[in-house]
């Protein structure tokens, strides 16, 4: 294990990265920042929540010139909310040495992002579309730059951005540093690293280094009928702390989140249909802790660095094993723990091999949790709460008129009382959530040919599976924070205090 204070990195920078708490470098970070800072060309490819960041931003960082106002640095990135998350942590990896970073994205007011770009950044992060606009009104001038970063570059690719970029890389000097980092590396990524780099080097770190050691994996066998019952029962049971489900359209995000809202659950969804403000919104809270469930699709939850995820649930399998490592790489990030459960219908356990085969690693199966479990987990929680209290708290105020209940009542129905007022009955709020079939049976165990071609475009049919829902009752405001019963970090990457 490297620390950041032995590749020769500006102490200022070294400063940096102590203050966020970085102890030593991730897998990633260990092998590309050398060739980072050697100027050489660099093809990473890690899944989501490695460090790559630090590992292209640090050598970046460290090449600076802080008394140059021309824009050195260019980082292409899929999304806005990347672009916010790398200009964010760019700035604080360069927070010593004072580097202006600017982040340009669409969505937002572009007169105010020209009046920030005459202020001279030195790094600029950009969605595709947003940079070009820059390029053509001449706000933005590239021909100073010294390194080019592709981030998420597969990402980029799936949304149709290659020939922006490609039109973007003609405005960027050739003799550059290219860098260019991806979650998976399909043929045509591989071809712009041949088109549009000087032989560089390739960099792997496996999925299964990241994911075996840090992600407990599990999968519950379940019909579609029953999926939403089991996911609410999960969550009574192993009150996660901050928790994502995953659903496979953007409708099922949509009925997934009311239908948790209906049950009692802080949930919120996000995917693309909505407004960039709208999402910001949702994340933020989420982030603060005031959404304890957030529902996603892959794409809207792709790259995002959402920290302290517990848990992730996949309500439904997807389609391809890369989707299912992104999907859980949400959790156990930079060293935390984490757990992932996939629900998977008994059509599509040829899916679930498959994601095995990907990972190399088993998952263990999971019993979907009995109301008696689920209400158990309930009063375990609430038992918790009370217990905190008691001992944390000041509760002189309270002593009186509690001397004045035991005159009157028996002490454990009074207690009785308090976990009935505390503990939510497993809530069976009837919901609507629209079926959705399994996906196409594959012929052949894990079979290749099964892979993307799976396609699945079949109609939907809706139909109700309950009546018209209703608000529960009894969903009284529960304070999940209470309830981290998990073990203490075991990574090998700990962030610092
Ligand atoms: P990626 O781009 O691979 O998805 P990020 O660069 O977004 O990953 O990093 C994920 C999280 O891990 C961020 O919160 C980041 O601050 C943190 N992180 C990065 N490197 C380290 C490290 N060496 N030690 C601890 N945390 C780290
Ligand atoms: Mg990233």
């Amino acid at each position: 294990m490297t620390k950041f204070s032995e590749f020769g990195l500006d102490e200022k920078i070294v400063k940096s990265v102590k203050r966020m708490g970085f102890e030593e470098a991730t897998p990633i970070q260990e092998k590309t920042i050398p060739i980072g800072l050697a100027g050489k060309d660099l093809i990473g490819q890690a899944q989501t929540g490695t460090g790559k960041t630090a590992a292209f931003g640090l050598p970046m960082i460290q090449k600076i010139d802080q008394k140059s106002g021309d824009v050195q640095a260019l980082i292409i990135a899929p999304t806005r909310e990347l672009a916010i998350q790398v200009s964010e942590e760019l700035y604080k990896l360069s927070y010593d040495k004072h580097v202006r970073v600017l982040a340009v994205y669409g969505g937002s007011d572009i007169s105010r992002q020209i009046r920030s770009l005459k202020k001279k950044p030195q790094i600029v992060v950009g969605t595709p579309g947003r940079i070009l606009d820059h390029i053509n009104r001449r706000t933005l001038k590239l021909d100073h730059v010294e390194t080019l970063v592709l981030d998420e570059a597969d990402e980029m690719l799936n949304m149709g951005f290659i020939d922006d970029i490609e039109t973007i890389l003609k405005e960027v000097p050739a003799e550059r540093q290219t860098l260019l980092f991806s979650a998976t590396m399909p043929d045509p990524i591989r071809r712009i690293g041949e088109r549009f780099m000087h032989d560089p080097e390739l960099i792997r770190i496996k999925a299964k280094e990241m994911t075996a050691l840090l992600i407990e994996q599990y999968f519950v066998k379940v019909h579609e009928k029953e999926k939403f019952d089991v996911l609410s029962r999960l969550l009574d049971v192993q009150s996660p702390d901050l928790a994502i489900v995953f659903g496979r359209t953007k409708r099922r995000v949509d009925e997934l989140s009311r239908a948790l809202d209906m049950r009692g659950y802080v949930a919120e969804g996000i995917h693309g249909d909505l407004t960039q403000a709208k999402r910001m919104s949702v994340l933020r809270k989420f982030k603060e802790g005031k959404v304890d469930v957030l529902v996603a699709t892959d794409v809207a939850a792709r790259g995002l660095d959402i920290s302290g995820v517990t848990h992730v649930y996949n309500y439904d399998i997807p389609q391809d094993p890369e989707s299912y490592v992104h999907r859980i790489g949400r959790t156990g990030r930079a060293g935390k723990e984490g757990m992932a459960i996939t629900f998977v219908q008994p059509r599509e356990m040829g899916y679930l091999r498959t994601v095995e085969q990907t990972t190399k690693k088993r998952m263990t199966p999971l019993k979907a949790p009995t109301w008696d479990e689920a209400f158990a987990g309930q009063l375990r929680i609430a038992t918790e709460k009370i217990t905190e209290i008691i001992t944390e708290e000041n509760l002189a105020d309270y002593k009186t008129v509690a001397s004045e209940l035991l005159e009157n009542y028996d002490a454990t129905d009074i207690a009785a009382a308090m976990l009935k007022m505390l503990a939510k009955e497993p809530d069976q709020t009837p919901v609507h959530i629209t079926e959705e079939r399994p996906l196409p049976q594959r012929n052949g165990k894990g079979g290749k040919g099964g892979g993307k071609g799976g396609n699945y475009r079949g109609g939907y049919r809706d139909r109700n599976n309950s009546g018209k829902g209703r608000r529960g009752s009894n969903s009284g405001s529960r304070d999940r924070r209470y309830n981290d019963n998990r073990g203490k970090n075991k990574g090998s990457y700990k962030k610092s205090k």
